[in-house]
């Protein structure tokens, strides 16, 4: 018999996509030919997106939560994620809610109220899907998708198509730190690099 390396006691982890994990654009970057096209985006990989989704795959359930369109969301993730990744679930922007976002509103003083409306990842949707949030872990470039769950959220930079990009090789190491936590939501994580 193998070791199975999915425990039902494993964390969920749910990542992005969009600048967190790749970087799509409607025109190529001139330094680097795309890793591949998908409905007339150009997708750049993040660097080391292959062993972080290998090794996140050994150490948690995982799924994967964007705001992009469910179509994309579901390609992206067939095309990146590794054939035994055994995703608890793949939601697009259909399973976002579409609120207005105050921050953004105040930022351009008070200004354009329409264009402040936006899809955030509202997690307490887990829980009539079984799932403890102190056991949930989010991992977001865009602070605002996750702003109803500020004790879940980690923020790695915004990825727009470096070569040379290091945030999932050290993001990986702070995860393995928190992988048997039994509440997430009591660490700070604001901070995150340090700990890495
Ligand atoms: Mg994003």
């Amino acid at each position: 018999m193998t070791m199975s390396s999915d425990s039902p006691n494993q964390i969920l982890l749910i990542l992005d996509l969009d600048e967190t994990l790749v970087h799509a654009r409607s025109t190529p970057l001139p330094d680097r030919p795309a890793d591949f096209e998908l409905f007339d985006y150009h997708i750049y990989l993040r660097p080391h997106l292959a062993a972080f989704l290998r090794e996140v795959n050994r150490h948690f359930k995982l799924a994967v939560w964007s705001s992009a369109s469910d179509d994309y969301v579901t390609e992206i993730t067939r095309r990146i994620f590794p054939p035994d990744a055994s995703l608890e679930f793949v939601w697009g922007r259909s399973r976002c809610t579409y609120c207005f976002n105050h921050a953004a509103f105040e930022e351009t003083g008070y200004t354009d109220y329409h264009s402040h409306y936006d899809y955030v990842k509202v997690l307490k949707k887990l829980k009539r899907h079984g799932y403890r949030l102190e056991r949930v872990l989010i991992v977001d470039d865009t602070p605002h998708k996750a702003k109803r769950n500020f004790g879940n959220a980690i923020y790695p930079t915004e990825y727009t198509g470096q070569l040379h990009d290091n945030e999932l090789p050290q993001l990986l190491a702070y995860l393995l730190t928190l992988k048997d936590a039994a509440n997430v939501r009591q660490l700070e994580k604001r901070g995150w690099r340090d700990h890495s």
